[in-house]
């Protein structure tokens, strides 16, 4: 079982209400927050939907990790409010103590390595205990659809097939068992990174438009190395805890923070993030190097010598951690019978918010398409 409501299930264990031989409305791929607001969406417009996720808890890319005592957001690092209906949700979200403010800006270092103050007025929000905290009130407002039975969430559960038959969605599971799982749904939503939801449609040799083609196949994504260092004590990084490098810096890193002045670590716990340059040109080199590079560009704000302040290090590798294009539409049309739609942040805007938005118009789209 992973973390959040009772409802969802890991790999083949199911709990509650049982996933097993019903067929869905929909069926959702990816758990992240592009994912689970279009179940909400779903579920509001009274639509059966499952949710499958191939990581092990859901979140997608709003990653919160474990080092011991020490508590790491790894991906995403905090959001922003632009428009009335993220601002809806995450109004919601703070009310039930899951989300916060965390500032309204970050110290800044220049191409010339010059320090900027933090500040420009607009709030950052971050999750509570950590940015997993916004999906998880995400599958708490399923709860009531899952105990029902409308709505269920599947983790360490990867699509590995997509078909159709008829007017019907076929996708093929593999979570971990012996056997395939193949599970039928009126409609469809990818959220995962376009490049994998493209893979996934070729291989069901899914004939798209050439222009819808063209469009999925130009999405770009920078990758991202996420370095998580425990500290023997705090850490010199200036309040409110972060920094941001200019991109046009030569040095490696494009963010530091320190989780600890953030409020989701005990222990002093620092997050690096590589630029993307940095990042794609060291992608395959070995974790030691990368780490050592990392970490030495970060020295300043270590107190002390690295050597003996660092007592815990991690890297983590994101393939498609930002998108460096964006598709001007909150989701994209792949197919109407059945119903194929793909969303998530490479749409309506990077970020959480954008894939918060595309999800959102991604479901409310799917439960008009569907037959009454
Ligand atoms: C290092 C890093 C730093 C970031 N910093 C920020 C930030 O500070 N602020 C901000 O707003 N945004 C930030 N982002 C971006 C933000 O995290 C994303 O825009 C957002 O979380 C994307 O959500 P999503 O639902 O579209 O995609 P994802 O969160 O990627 O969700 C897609 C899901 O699909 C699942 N999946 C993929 N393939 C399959 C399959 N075959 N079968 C089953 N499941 C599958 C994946 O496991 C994943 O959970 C950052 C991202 C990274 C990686």
């Amino acid at each position: 079982m992973t973390g959040g409501p009772g409802h969802v299930v890991e790999g083949r264990h199911e709990v509650g209400a049982g996933v097993a031989d019903q067929s869905w409305d929909v069926i959702v791929v990816g758990a992240g927050v592009a994912g689970l607001c279009a179940a909400t969406e779903l579920v509001r417009a009274g639509r059966r939907v499952l949710v499958v996720d191939k990581g092990r808890g859901s979140g997608g890319r709003m990653a919160t990790r474990r080092l011991g005592a020490a508590v790491f957001d790894h991906g995403a690092q905090f959001f922003t409010v632009r428009s009335r209906e993220f601002g809806d949700l995450v109004g919601a979200a703070e009310e039930a103590g899951a989300v916060t403010t965390w500032s309204d800006g970050f110290a800044h270092v220049a191409a010339d390595g010059a320090i900027a103050p933090a500040g420009d007025g607009h709030p950052r929000w971050r999750g509570v205990r950590g940015m997993t905290d916004l999906p998880k009130h995400l599958l708490a407002t399923l709860e009531s659809a899952m105990t029902a039975g409308r709505a269920a969430v599947r983790t360490a559960a990867r699509v590995t097939a997509l078909d159709s038959e008829g007017a019907c969605a076929r996708v093929t599971i593999d979570a971990g068992t012996n056997s395939a799982e193949i599970l039928d749904a009126g409609g469809l939503i990818l959220t995962p990174p376009v490049p994998q939801s493209l893979d996934l449609l070729a291989a069901a040799g899914t004939v798209l438009e050439p222009e819808t083609r063209r469009l999925l196949e130009s999405m770009r994504y920078d990758p991202c190395f996420a370095l998580m260092l425990v500290l023997d004590r705090p850490s010199l990084v200036p309040a409110p805890g972060a920094i941001q490098f200019d991109a046009a810096a030569a040095g490696p890193v494009a963010w530091l923070a320190d989780n600890q002045q953030k409020g989701i670590s005990v222990l002093p716990a620092l997050t690096v993030h590589a630029g993307g340059r940095f990042s794609r040109d060291y992608f395959e080199a070995p974790p030691d190097e990368v780490m050592d590079l990392l970490v030495a560009a970060v020295r300043p704000w270590i107190d002390g010598d690295p050597a003996t302040a660092v007592v815990e290090r991690s890297l983590h590798r994101w393939k498609f951690a930002l998108p460096t294009t964006v598709i001007p539409a909150p989701f994209v049309a792949v197919g109407t019978a059945p119903p194929i739609v793909c969303c998530g942040d490479a749409f309506a805007g990077p970020r959480v918010e954008g894939a918060a938005s595309s999800g959102l118009a991604a479901g409310r789209w799917m439960a008009g398409a569907l037959s009454p």
